[in-house]
């Protein structure tokens, strides 16, 4: 079975999402393997976001990711980086599609960072090194 990592993002947290978000993966018939709740430190973002270093978003991104409590799951299920990337919907909040958790649940608050409430790893090597990041 595929492992990915999802990350509930500050904002997502912050404003009472966890729940439902987390629901979403549940419902869809994915396993919650591991959940942890923390504010991330720098070095485990800058880890986490090495392939965005030197991109105009990168220090509000990881700024804004240390902002607040997070809640990072461990997911397992068949395609399940697939399945959580298309349960997310596209990077823009302003623009994922309706039934998506980006689409139903966000929207641009700032033009320097894209704060849409979930992270999923992108590929079955994402998800290996980053599961390991986050959950040894
Ligand atoms: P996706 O791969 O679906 O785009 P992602 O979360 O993996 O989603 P990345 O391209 O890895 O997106 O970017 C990491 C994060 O950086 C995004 O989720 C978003 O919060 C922020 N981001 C990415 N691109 C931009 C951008 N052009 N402007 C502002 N913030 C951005």
């Amino acid at each position: 079975t595929e492992h990915t990592l999802v990350l509930v993002k500050p904002d997502g947290v912050a404003r009472g999402l966890t729940g439902q978000i987390l629901a979403r993966i549940e419902a869809k018939g994915y396993e919650l393997v591991d959940l942890k709740k923390f504010t991330p430190g720098r070095e485990l973002l800058e880890a986490h976001y090495a392939e965005h270093e030197g991109k105009p978003f990168y220090e509000p991104l990881v700024a804004f990711m240390m902002s607040g409590d997070v809640v990072a799951a461990k997911v397992s299920g068949h395609r399940v980086i697939e399945g959580f990337r298309s349960l997310a919907g596209t990077t823009d909040p302003t623009t994922a599609a309706p039934g998506t958790i980006r689409g139903d649940l966000g929207r641009d608050w700032d033009l320097k960072v894209q704060q849409n409430l979930v992270h999923g790893s992108d590929s079955s090597e994402s998800a290996e090194r980053e599961l390991a990041l986050w959950f040894g």
